[in-house]
């Protein structure tokens, strides 16, 4: 392995932060950044892009061009990334010139359900029953001990639903099968979960923390629609909820923001799964916390104190996705409405557009 670079910290205001992904989560970043008086430097393949849109430089390249990297690497301080199957072998590369943060502990934990599930049993926390599947009879056998339901994912590259299928006793497993077509995957025993919510804590090189209240999502079709703050969950439910997102980030030797999704069950949280980054379900933090998950996340990789992750109000925020974003003008008139728009010009089906935080005051 390569030897960890030492951290240059604390960045002073004028150093350069690399953002790895040109999504929406690296304009909110590199937006933050600048707040703080940073310069950024986004990398991406793709021409235009909502970070490279408000990003002081960019370069648009593919993630395995080494060339390009060594130039990105070269002109920044440290390096943090926007979203989690960046390949691995591109931030080792980058690791050998520039510090990383998070490291790629984490995402190799992020990327693969199996090691993300096994590392959170391993670490005496909730998770659904899994199985590993490789084949057909490995597949009937994980059902039989499921009660013939479970959710079938495939290990890698999932997210919003993709990748997943929702097994029930009368499934054609050959077809599945034959969708899956050869990639690894696990069966998860179906969760009868009360709530899905998501757990943001911030962990910088000093290893203080910061943990931001949970927040109660709601899904459509797959893609998160709302997320509330707070949760519904009692005390104890809360304690916990607080327990396990320090315990994770410690066991990462965790740099940065990480994002903890879990389901609430009668008899306690599960770890569904982890999120190396800033996430959407924390978009509210910018407009309801003293300090946001953007903002902390820059703090946290350059080296500085962390910020006040309380909360002075109650909100929800609410994706726009695809046409919805046209409605833009309602959300504008509205009392304590925050919109953050992300820049895109094609409004395809599904596509996250912008998002709205409506905040109101905390009882
Ligand atoms: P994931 O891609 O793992 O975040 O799953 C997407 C969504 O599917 C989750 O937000 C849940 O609503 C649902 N889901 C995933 N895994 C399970 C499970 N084991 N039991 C019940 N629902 C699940």
């Amino acid at each position: 392995m390569t030897p960890k670079l030492p951290l240059p910290t604390p960045l002073s205001p004028g150093a350069c932060i690399g953002i790895v992904g040109g999504g929406q989560l690296g304009r909110m970043l590199a937006l933050a950044a600048a707040e703080l008086g940073f310069q950024t430097h986004v990398f991406c393949p793709e021409e235009t892009s909502p970070a490279t849109q408000v990003a002081s430089l960019s370069t648009q390249a593919n993630y395995d061009d080494q060339p390009a990297l060594d130039r990105f690497a070269n002109s920044v301080d440290v390096v943090t990334y926007e979203f989690e199957n960046i390949p691995v072998a591109t931030v080792a590369h980058i690791e050998t010139l520039k510090p990383v943060l998070p490291s790629a502990k984490a995402l190799e934990v992020a990327q693969d359900r199996w090691v993300e599930k096994s590392f959170m049993r391993d670490l005496g926390l909730g998770v659904a029953d899994f199985y590993d599947i490789t084949s057909e009879p490995d597949l009937r056998a994980a059902l039989d001990a499921t009660q013939g339901e479970g959710i079938l994912k495939t290990r890698r590259f999932g997210y919003d639903g993709k990748g997943q299928w929702r097994l029930k006793a009368n499934t054609d497993l050959d077809a599945i099968m034959a969708e899956l077509n050869g990639q690894p995957a696990i069966l998860e025993a179906l969760v009868p979960f009360e709530r899905e919510i998501s757990l943001l804590v911030a962990r910088n090189p000093t290893g203080d923390t910061a943990t931001y209240d949970a927040l109660e999502n709601v899904h459509k079709n797959h893609i998160l629609h709302t997320s509330t703050l707070p949760a519904s969950l009692t005390q104890a439910q809360a304690s916990q909820a607080h327990a396990m997102a320090e315990k994770i980030a410690k066991a990462l030797d965790y740099i940065g923001v990480l994002a903890i999704e879990c389901f609430v069950t009668p008899q306690g949280l599960l770890v569904n799964e982890i999120a190396p980054r800033v996430h959407n379900s924390g978009h509210l933090t910018q407009d309801a916390c003293h300090c946001g998950q953007f903002e902390q996340h820059i703090r946290a990789i350059a080296g500085w104190p962390l910020g006040d992750a309380s909360a002075h109000s109650n909100a929800v925020m609410t994706n726009l996705l695809g046409e919805e974003v046209n409605d833009w003008q309602d959300w504008a008139a509205q009392e304590a409405t925050y919109l953050h728009f992300y820049g895109k010009t094609q409004a395809k089906p599904g596509r996250k557009m912008a998002h709205v935080t409506r905040l109101t005051p905390r009882r």
